[in-house]
C-alpha cells in the first residue's frame, strides 16, 4: 500500500490536511489517535505504563491520566526515554497493521513528529504542510487559547521549518486562505492516485 507521510509543524494544519484527503477518498491514519489506543483501558500498553509509573498515573475510572504522566516526566529525560520505550514500539506496530489493514487507495499517515521519529525513511512519500511561524504562533493561540509565550515554547520543542522541508517530497503551502489548500490537497490527491497504481 502507498503511503503519504503528512507532517507539519504544531498548527500548520495538519488536521486541517488531513480531512481534505479523507474527504477525497484517502485513508486517513492519525498516530495520534492510535498513540491514545494503545494506552486504552485494560491494554497491555496501559499495563505497562502502570508497571513503570505506579498506580498514580491513572483515573479513579482506570484511564490513563495524562495530566499526572506529564508531571512525572517532566524534567526528567529517563523517565521520558522509559515511557518512550513502552509506547513507540506499540504505536508503531499499531500503524503497520492498520497499514495492512488498508482499504486503500492509499495512505494518509499523519504524524507530527515524523522527521525526528524517522519514519520518513520508511513511508513512499513526504508531505509537509508548510506555514510560516508566526502563522503558527497566530493559530495556535486562537486554537489553543495559548499565550504567544507558550506557542513560541511549543515551537521550539520541535524540529524546525527547514529541517522538515529538506525532507519533503511535496510541500502543501498553507500559508493562504483555505481555498488554496483545497487545490493544492485536489492535486496532490490525483498525484498520489496515479503514484499509487503504479502510473509514475
Ligand atoms: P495541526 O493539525 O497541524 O496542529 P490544524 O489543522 O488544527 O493544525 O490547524 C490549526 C488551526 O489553524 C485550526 O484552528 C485551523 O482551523 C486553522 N487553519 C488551518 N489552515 C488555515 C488556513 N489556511 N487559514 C486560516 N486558518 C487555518
Amino acid at each position: 500500500m502507498f503511503v503519504v507521510g503528512l507532517t507539519g509543524g504544531i498548527a500548520s494544519g495538519k488536521s486541517t490536511v488531513a480531512r481534505l484527503f479523507a474527504r477525497r477518498g484517502a485513508d486517513v491514519i492519525d498516530t495520534d489517535a492510535v498513540a491514545r489506543e494503545v494506552v486504552r483501558p485494560g491494554s497491555d500498553g496501559l499495563t505497562a505504563v502502570v508497571d513503570a509509573f505506579g498506580k498514580d498515573v491513572l483515573t479513579q475510572d482506570h484511564c490513563l491520566d495524562r495530566r499526572a504522566l506529564r508531571a512525572l516526566i517532566f524534567d526528567d529525560e529517563a523517565a521520558r526515554r522509559r515511557l518512550e520505550s513502552i509506547l513507540h514500539p506499540r504505536i508503531e506496530a499499531a500503524v503497520r497493521e492498520r497499514i495492512a489493514a488498508s482499504p486503500g487507495p492509499y495512505i494518509v499517515l499523519v504524524v507530527p513528529l515524523l522527521v525526528e521519529s524517522g519514519w520518513h525513511e520508511w513511508v513512499d512519500r513526504v508531505a509537509v504542510v508548510d506555514v510560516e511561524e508566526a502563522h503558527q504562533i497566530e493559530r495556535l493561540a486562537e486554537r489553543d487559547d495559548h499565550t504567544h509565550e507558550q506557542a513560541r515554547a511549543a515551537l521550539a520543542a520541535q524540529t524546525s521549518r527547514a529541517h522538515r522541508l529538506a525532507h519533503a517530497d511535496d510541500v502543501i503551502d498553507n500559508r493562504g486562505p483555505p481555498e488554496a489548500l483545497r487545490d493544492a490537497v485536489d492535486a496532490l490527491h490525483e498525484r498520489y492516485l496515479a503514484l499509487a497504481t503504479g502510473g509514475r
